[in-house]
């Protein structure tokens, strides 16, 4: 690491698998790096995965090895809760204001589960998609990058909770930090910014909120994970048992009013899916509604497997409604081959919503060259600003591993050329 603690080769905007992997990447190949994630923990939205392609194993597998490379490696500084709030000036000396929130706790060796148990105030667990409450004071999720419990921020004022926080048995809690702000220079910038779910409340035809049993597909994943909301056992959210469960495709997908693009990974993530349902209620009857499934490469095949399947229903039409009628819910479909319209009543929906990356919905702190849904265009070889991984173009978790080695190249050519 340079002697300077706030100049660096590259620095890494985002700590999903995007930019861990180009952090590490660079790092290892001799280059200083900043990665700078606005979360508590590394690891982005494959931390909150059940299973991922293509290893269909627990996000954990993959992540900690990382982790491990990034504990061993002096080259890269992690910032955590940190957002970058300003860019200025031209590579070799790209100036980011950085603002670091407080985690109002101190790295101590204390396990505090037992005591957060007694905590007075709860919120809404974001980690699970709101589908739980967590304590005031918790441990981000069991692998966390950096291993450090924290405090809600928005316990912070609560007087019943500011006085149960002095019954603190480690002295790692510290009510008192206050938030930071850093300027780092590097000579490149990757951006990592990841992706969201499309909001599914703009789907109105399709229910979401009008029954706590209409998920998305990534709260699906939280609630088939162990370390999810129910432990990891497959039960609406209602507590109604799931004997029939529908997967709607291309939920705002590969439409003019929504996301026009076909994100590449969600029938792969319902057949993903539909194995999780399969293992945790091999009774329960699974109907997907497709216009076409789209399940490139090597997918292919375990999209052969899941046909053979006798309890996975494949429908070819787009769903125009899904509704509670009386105690179910039911999905219509326009076959889009013949017209005919269909319907089954299920008890549990999961919508296949589509990857939107975040720079189509947060702008990012510098006039980035993006199309039109959002991802970069990364057409200036010169530029010393570049998108990695889902903020380039829909992809799953190889296609972005490939990505970020490749962007780790170029930080090094960057960092050569200065
Ligand atoms: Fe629709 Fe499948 Fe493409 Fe997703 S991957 S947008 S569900 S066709």
């Amino acid at each position: 690491m340079s002697q300077d603690q706030t100049a660096f080769d590259l620095l890494v905007v985002g700590g999903g698998v995007a930019g861990i992997t180009t952090a590490i990447e660079a790092a290892e190949a001799g280059l200083t790096v900043a990665l700078v994630e606005k979360e508590a923990s590394l690891g982005g939205r494959v931390s909150r995965f059940h299973h991922y392609f293509p290893k269909l194993c627990p996000p954990s597998c993959g992540l900690e090895i990382n982790f491990r490379r990034l504990r061993s490696n002096t080259n890269v500084k992690v910032f955590t809760l940190a957002s970058i709030e300003k860019i200025e000036g031209d590579a070799p000396s790209i100036q980011a204001t950085v603002k670091i929130k407080p985690r109002y706790t101190k790295p101590v060796s204390f396990d505090y589960t037992a005591w957060a148990e007694s905590c007075p105030v709860e919120f809404e667990d974001d980690f699970n998609y709101g589908m739980n409450s967590r304590k005031g004071v918790f441990y981000p999720w069991e692998n966390a990058y950096p291993p450090q419990w924290m405090v809600d921020e928005r316990a912070i004022g609560n007087a019943e909770f500011e006085e149960w926080a002095k019954s603190d048995p480690a002295g790692g809690i510290d009510l008192t930090q206050a938030e930071e702000t850093v300027v780092l220079t590097a000579k490149s910038v990757a951006w990592a910014t990841g992706w969201k779910p499309y909001d599914p409340t703009n789907l109105t035809e399709l229910g979401f909120g009008s029954s706590p049993d209409i998920l998305t597909n990534v709260m699906f994943e939280r609630l088939s994970a162990p370390n999810g909301p129910t432990g990891g056992k497959l039960e609406a959210p209602s507590g109604k048992e799931v004997k029939r469960i529908a997967f709607v495709q291309c939920a705002g997908s590969r439409d003019e009013n929504h996301l026009p693009f076909c994100s590449g990974v969600c029938c792969a993530a319902s057949l993903k899916q539909a194995t999780y349902v399969r293992d945790k209620l091999p009774e329960a009857d699974i109907h997907m509604f497709y216009i076409d499934v789209r399940t490139p490469g090597r997918l292919e095949d375990f999209y052969q497997d899941r046909q053979e399947d006798e309890k996975i229903n494949l429908h070819r039409g787009k769903v125009a409604k899904v509704e509670t009628v009386g105690d179910g819910l039911q999905v219509t479909a326009e076959n889009t081959l013949t017209g005919d319209l269909e319907q089954v009543t299920v008890d549990l929906v999961v919508l296949a919503t589509g990857m939107q990356p975040t720079a189509a919905v947060e702008k990012l702190p510098f006039n980035a060259n993006l199309d039109e849904n959002g991802f970069f265009i990364q057409d200036d070889e010169a530029s010393a600003h570049y998108g990695v991984g889902t903020a380039v173009r829909p992809s799953g978790v190889a296609e972005t591993l490939q990505d970020a080695t490749g962007a780790a190249i170029k930080a090094l050519q960057m960092a050569r050329r200065s």
